[in-house]
């Protein structure tokens, strides 16, 4: 649909490129990458992230669930993908048709799945996952183990060939963002007697991962891993920040978001702003109001306290954030349509996704990802812009 709008975040397909062929040439050869596209990309848009990821040298694609995957099979991607969540049964033949990994988290989900097989269909391809500390989803016993490994042998194997084929084996990491890596080491422990447990069965993992973006930065410390699993930073942003200090190439932000003066105004001293006159002009002030509000994911949380780019100068964002406009005071009088900078660069000056992380008081990663439907994403590629709709970027060579 066309956007009459002037709101929109701009993603950066270069940067994913980019961040994800630095950690190609960083990592060991036989290291492969998962690219998370979880939640719509991190709210980057899946699939243009999925493909770019792909042509960069990310081999797999993690998503949360199978709508997820469905959707990038649905869009012509073969690549494989593995769904972190778990699957109610109905869905495993849908796996098997798709050809898309799924996650097994416990010896009851192991039977679901096995009960739910369609033996016509392609074998089902299943991860195990084990909870070494997250304390989300996983076995947690070398008994539950071993259940798994015996129905594995009884029931998935048949003259006629296997109805299921067991891929993988990964954790996740609770702390790989800390310094202090004492629980990673515990969790690399654990995982490590469980992964032994099974190749002393003989059975053989083609996949064994345990890092995210985290977990991937430092992946001297995990071994026996041949397969990482990279979300955030694929984005350009750093888990934590003292990380940024252990990647030996910078990683380069890949959203940003915009929008242009709809309003401009100059008002006399004492003027209220905004639903409840939270702020009151101290003198005669310009001020410009921009189509963006709390609906569209810029956080009521952010009023009176966030600033936006105008003409390469900070603006601070002034009264309550309504739900589809704010208002700003502007340094100078300006034309309307002028460009807005909410998250990004203008000249010398910068608003990043942590920025705005640290005024609302949470992680980077839910600032893209809150960022809502409402605003169409604009894909930029090899430095020139689509037209609004990203599946036009692979047919138009820029
Ligand atoms: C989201 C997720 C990741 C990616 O984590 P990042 O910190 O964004 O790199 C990896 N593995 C699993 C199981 C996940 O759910």
């Amino acid at each position: 649909m066309k956007s009459f709008r002037p709101t929109w975040a701009e993603i950066n397909l270069d940067a994913i490129h980019q961040n994800i062929h630095q950690f190609r040439k960083w990592l060991p050869e036989k290291m492969q990458m998962m690219a998370v596209v979880k939640a719509d990309g991190y709210g980057h848009g899946a699939l243009p992230v999925a493909r770019e990821a792909l042509a960069a040298g990310a081999t797999w694609l993690g998503v949360a669930l199978m709508e997820e995957a469905l959707e990038l099979r649905s869009a012509g991607i073969t690549a494989p993908i593995l769904v972190f969540g778990y699957l109610p049964s109905e869905a495993i033949p849908v796996a098997q048709q798709q050809g898309i990994a799924v996650t097994i988290t416990d010896a009851a989900s192991f039977q679901e799945a096995c009960s739910s097989i369609n033996p016509s269909l392609p074998a089902l391809k299943f991860h195990l996952k084990v909870d070494t500390g997250m304390g989300r989803l996983g076995i947690t016993t070398p008994a539950e183990l071993e259940q798994i490994i015996a129905w594995y042998r009884e029931h998935t194997q048949r003259k006629d060939g296997a109805v299921m084929l067991w891929e993988g084996l990964f954790t996740h990491l609770a702390t790989a963002d800390e310094e202090d890596d004492s629980y990673l080491r515990r969790q690399i422990n654990q995982f490590e007697t469980f992964r032994k447990q099974i190749m002393g069965e003989g059975i053989d993992l083609p996949y064994v991962h345990l890092a995210n973006s985290a977990g991937t930065i430092r992946h001297q410390q995990l071994p026996t891993m041949n397969l990482v699993r990279i979300g955030i930073s694929m984005y350009g942003l750093y888990p934590s920040p003292w990380m940024k200090h252990l990647l030996p190439f910078p990683l380069t932000e890949a959203f940003s978001l915009h929008s242009r003066l709809s309003f401009i105004k100059q008002v006399a001293a004492g003027a209220g702003i905004s639903y409840g006159r939270t702020y009151l002009t101290q003198e005669e002030e310009w001020v410009g109001t921009i189509p963006i509000g709390y609906a569209d994911g810029w956080s009521r949380a952010l009023s009176n306290r966030s600033e936006v780019l105008v003409g390469g100068e900070r603006s601070k964002v002034i009264g309550r954030i309504c739900m589809d406009q704010c208002m700003i005071r502007l340094t100078k009088p300006y034309q309307r349509n002028e460009l807005v900078t909410l998250i990004g660069r203008q000249g010398k000056e910068r608003i990043s996704i942590d920025d705005i992380a640290q005024l609302l008081d949470t992680i980077n990663y839910e600032i893209p990802c809150q960022i809502g439907k409402r605003v169409p994403r604009r894909y930029v590629k090899k430095g020139c812009q689509d037209e609004w709709e990203h599946d036009r970027i692979n047919e138009q060579e820029c």
